[in-house]
């Protein structure tokens, strides 16, 4: 589904900061990884190289058998758009946008028509338990309600693979275990989910979870068994 071989990162500086130092990785079809570890030990950057939103400095980045060093940036858009949805510990809805629409410019540059933006959003949406917000603003809503039309934006377009960056960073823990049973509710449908999270009951939701250190996976538990 989603590799990472021999990948490093730096961002150039004085020195330069190694960001990621050789990181290997294959997340299959269909798991569930969690990623924990301190702050600026290359989550992110980590998150950022599978979701094809960086390229790394050296090592290559496979997406769903595409090598992603030998694609263009308009074929990255299409893989990506195809492949991935992202959310952020920031929700990036537009303002006095109603929901339903935060979500159905998920499906922009999709070519999917007008109104089956609309319906597909509309489905969305009620996944992720916010049928009855559908006409609600950003300001309108609860934090964890925001969080959860990110969710459903990410989605609509429905992508193989879900990134999540600290989804519940921002929110209190019943809101933050709203998004969680979201992500949950997709994974069970199908959907591969890495979830970067500060919080370890969180991981621990995980059946394979990963730990950051410095830039290295400094340890891996759980299911690996061997689909990828
Ligand atoms: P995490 O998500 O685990 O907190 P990041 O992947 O964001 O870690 O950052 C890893 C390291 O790379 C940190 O030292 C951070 O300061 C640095 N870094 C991240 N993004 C940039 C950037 N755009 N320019 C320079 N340094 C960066
Ligand atoms: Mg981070």
């Amino acid at each position: 589904m989603a590799e990472l071989r021999a990948v490093t990162r730096s961002y150039p500086g004085h020195p330069p900061v190694r960001a990621l130092q050789g990181v290997d990785l294959a997340i299959g079809p269909g798991e569930l990884v969690s990623i924990v570890g301190a702050s600026g030990s290359g989550k992110s950057t980590m998150l950022h190289l599978l979701g094809t939103l960086d390229r790394p400095t050296t090592g290559e980045v496979v997406i769903a058998g595409h090598p992603v060093s030998q694609l263009t940036d308009r074929q990255l858009s299409v893989v990506r758009a195809r492949w991935i949805g992202f959310v952020f510990q920031q929700f990036f809805l537009a303002p006095g946008v109603r929901a339903l629409d935060n979500v159905a410019d998920g499906l922009l540059y999709s070519g999917t028509p007008r109104r089956q933006r609309r319906d597909r959003a509309a489905e969305a949406l009620d996944r992720v338990g916010l049928g009855h917000r559908t006409t609600h603003r950003p300001h309108e809503l609860s934090g964890g309600e925001r969080q959860r039309v990110a969710v459903a934006r990410a989605v609509v377009g429905a992508p193989a693979m879900l990134l999540a960056d600290e989804p519940t960073g921002n929110l209190d823990s019943a809101a933050g275990a709203d998004v969680l049973a979201a992500l949950l509710d997709l994974h069970a449908h199908g959907t591969t989910v890495v979830l970067v999270t500060h919080n370890a009951d969180i991981a621990a939701r995980a059946p394979r979870r990963i730990t950051m250190r410095d830039g290295l996976i400094h340890t891996m538990t759980g299911a690996d068994d061997g689909r990828h």
